[in-house]
């Protein structure tokens, strides 16, 4: 007989979760780049933890925690846009059935994402060398992409012709884009607040004066690994200054020109959205790529459950 348990962990533990202050915990709406994300120092959470976080961060999606005898591990459903999908949980890689015998080619749905932006100056020989291998050529082709199944799942983004059918246009500071509409609101927010903002900051007001472009929905791969990106799901946005402000905006285009030492650009010579812009997109959930190893600047995803985690790992 197979025995069930539902989790409804939410109201058990976690308490930090409850009293977090993220503006975007009550909100219908959600979405993240793990592929990016290399600091993979991190203590992994535990099951429940984890299934709070999806419950708390996409509200709009119903999940349920069961055991599988036959497989024997957790396996996780997701209901959205009116599709149920089975995952299995892997030891936080959430995979499809077919997919558990490769589970050596994925990396974990959640990491410790961290708020900080760290100098290249800071940086130990070490760190230095393991950021270079890790955006190498070798690992960016072949090594482990992020582990995307739940966001198909969540989004309903399994094929180009299913993305687009949740797509809403819109304008983000003027300029046109598309999003998931499960995100387009909380662009929103993220626009009214950058506006209020550039009433009294210069360099906010500077920010909107000059924004050249922004992008959000391309279905296409990751520029270097075989995944597709986020800018698929509508769930990740590119925002420009008009001529880059003569600064540089992705690790990828330094490594191109042959400079192998990519990672110890130092900041001045990187172009950074106002503190101030990064903060009013990460208070609504979206992690900001300029906070990468291999960073990219101009790079916002919207991923809620990365934030409420990092709320976890902030306690341990
Ligand atoms: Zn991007």
């Amino acid at each position: 007989m197979k025995r069930v348990y539902i989790f409804f962990v939410a109201f058990l533990f976690c308490p930090i979760l409850f009293s977090a202050s993220l503006n975007f915990c009550d909100q219908k709406n959600s979405d993240v780049e793990v592929q990016e994300q290399s600091n993979l120092e991190f203590r992994q959470l535990s099951i429940n933890e984890e299934f709070y976080i999806f419950c708390k961060a996409y509200p709009f999606a119903e999940f349920e925690l069961e055991y599988d005898d036959e497989v024997d591990d957790m396996k996780l459903s997701v209901t959205s846009f009116g599709k149920t999908t089975i995952l299995y949980y892997c030891d936080g890689l959430y995979l499809p059935k077919e997919e558990i015998p490769n589970r050596d080619h994925y990396l974990p749905v959640i990491h410790n994402y961290q708020r900080v932006l760290r100098d290249p100056a800071d940086f130990t020989e070490e760190e230095k060398q393991r950021i270079r291998n890790y955006g190498s050529d070798e690992n960016r082709q072949n090594g482990p992409v992020s582990s995307k199944f739940i966001f198909d799942a969540i989004y309903d983004c399994w094929t180009r012709h299913s993305s687009e059918t949740h797509l809403r246009n819109m304008t983000l500071w003027g300029k046109p884009l598309s999003v998931n509409r499960m995100v387009g609101e909380i662009v929103d927010r993220v626009e009214a607040k950058v506006y209020e903002l550039g009433e009294t900051d210069a360099e906010v007001a500077e920010f909107l004066r000059t924004l050249g472009r922004c992008w959000g929905y391309n279905w296409r791969q990751i520029r270097d690994a075989p995944t597709k990106s986020f800018h698929s799901y509508g769930i990740a946005l590119d925002i420009l200054p008009r001529g880059w402000e003569n600064k540089i905006v992705y690790w990828g285009y330094e490594k191109q020109k042959g400079n192998k030492d990519w990672m110890m650009i130092p900041l001045e010579d990187r172009w950074l959205p106002p503190p101030a812009v990064v903060e009013a997109f990460e208070d609504e959930g979206f992690i900001w790529g300029g906070r990468w190893d291999i960073w990219d600047n101009m790079h916002f995803e919207y991923h809620p459950e990365l934030l409420l985690a990092s709320k976890i790992y902030e306690t341990m």
